[in-house]
């Protein structure tokens, strides 16, 4: 019954009720790390698995539970596994297919973090992965080896918000039976729902939109079962990337809000998209709801709204766009996305600075590459804030000319 619902009434009230002793409708928090039990054969059928039951901290807590369950629901999966961040998630859910021997396919652009743990990390467990231009199916598929045991992408990408084909990847890589993993940040499952287009693992930085106040770092692996089950007791629990129960209660907070949030980070970056491309000191600006996007018309097809984050050039390049932020005054710099504020990066120097210059340039992520996440204020304070900022360095852009 309670499945019916619609997203927005799910949000707010799936797998949620009032508290059964004290009628309270908050979320309680449990912070417990050692449960009870009535004897020791029950103790021994929860830590084997035998029978669904917590039974120490590190391994979940009920405030956790109650918020995997949601999680689960909303992006309509089996199951869904809550950890300690994004990369927690990410790493989980590669760790789960991947083995030494093994080999990844990985969509080109991706966050500097998965790139950073793809590169530094996974080499010492003897994995191997491409990086794959996976806006075409032909790519992915000439990349297939008889090895290939998982797919990564991000869709829309970050920083670059390239928009990949959800359906066709997931079709390519059920023909070849192998897993179709997801990053849905970007979009959160209120803007779209990777396992509805075909694939098998969605992760999510929860340190973003689900949360959405940037006062908790959290992830989330959403998929089978029989997958989060093994991710649960095998890597989360083993490695100790639980999320503790107050995180877990404020996520259950903000995830009320995410549909009236969302909205109006999507409304106020189509605002702003719009604002930019216009600009003459503007050469480029990357936002999947502008009709000028390479793929505008397949993210209209697979999301249900452009999300919250712009990246544009400025002219005059990164002299230019370095002076451009720093005479920013209501946007913030800042590593993050998705929060109330809004929040200016470079991702040259910043969060995909651990990618080598070359490699990054190939990559599509220019030294002048500005990311804007916009936050939930009022829009004109925003554009009057670019505007400013912009009239600053007009000198510097006609300069370079
Ligand atoms: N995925 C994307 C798309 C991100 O932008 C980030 C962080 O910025 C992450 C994953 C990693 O999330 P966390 O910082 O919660 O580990």
């Amino acid at each position: 019954m309670r499945e019916k619902w619609r997203l927005d009434t799910n949000l707010i009230h799936n797998k949620q009720t009032e508290d059964k002793h004290t009628g309270a409708i908050a979320q309680a928090i449990i912070p417990a790390v050692a449960y009870s039990f009535p004897d020791c054969e029950t103790a021994a059928d929860a830590v084997s698995g035998k029978k669904e039951a917590i039974y120490y901290g590190r391994y979940g807590n009920p405030t956790l539970r109650t918020l995997e369950a949601k999680m689960a629901v909303l992006e309509n999966g089996e199951s869904a596994l809550g950890v300690s961040s994004g990369m927690a998630a990410i790493s989980i859910a590669l760790l789960t297919f991947l083995q030494q021997g093994d080999h990844l396919i990985v969509t080109k652009d991706v966050y500097g973090g998965t790139h950073k743990f793809l590169t530094t990390l996974a080499p010492r467990f003897g994995i191997t992965f491409d990086f794959v231009d996976c806006t075409t199916l032909d790519n992915i598929q000439q990349a297939v080896k008889s090895n290939t045991k998982a797919v990564y992408i991000e869709t829309p990408s970050n920083p670059l918000l390239t928009v990949l084909d959800i359906e066709g990847i997931a079709k390519l890589t059920n023909r070849y039976g192998i897993p179709l993993i997801i990053d849905n940040t970007f979009m959160s499952p209120y803007l779209q729902k990777p396992l509805d287009l075909g694939a098998d693992i969605v992760v999510h930085s929860a340190t973003k939109y689900l949360n959405g106040h940037g006062d908790v770092i959290a992830g989330f692996v959403i998929g089978k079962s029989q997958d989060i089950k093994f991710m649960r007791q095998n890597l989360m629990g083993d490695l100790g990337q639980v999320l503790n129960a107050w995180d877990s209660f404020l996520i259950l907070r903000g995830l009320k809000t995410l549909g009236l949030r969302v909205e109006r980070h999507c409304s106020n970056a189509q605002k702003i998209a719009e604002f930019l491309e216009e600009h003459p000191l503007i050469e480029k600006v990357y936002y999947p709801g502008l009709p000028s996007h390479p793929q505008h018309e397949l993210a209209k097809k697979q999301m249900k709204g452009m999300g919250g984050i712009v990246s544009f050039e400025l002219k005059g390049g990164i002299e230019a766009g370095k002076s451009f932020i720093n005479a920013l005054n209501l946007a913030m710099i800042s590593f993050s996305l998705g929060d109330p504020e809004t929040l200016v990066q470079h991702p040259a120097t910043m969060t995909h600075s651990s990618i080598p210059a070359n490699e990054r340039i190939n990559f599509g992520i220019t030294d002048g590459l500005i990311r804007l996440s916009l936050g939930l204020e009022d829009s004109l304070d925003i554009i009057d804030d670019l505007e400013q900022a912009l009239s600053k360095v007009n000198y510097l852009v006609t300069s370079s000319f």
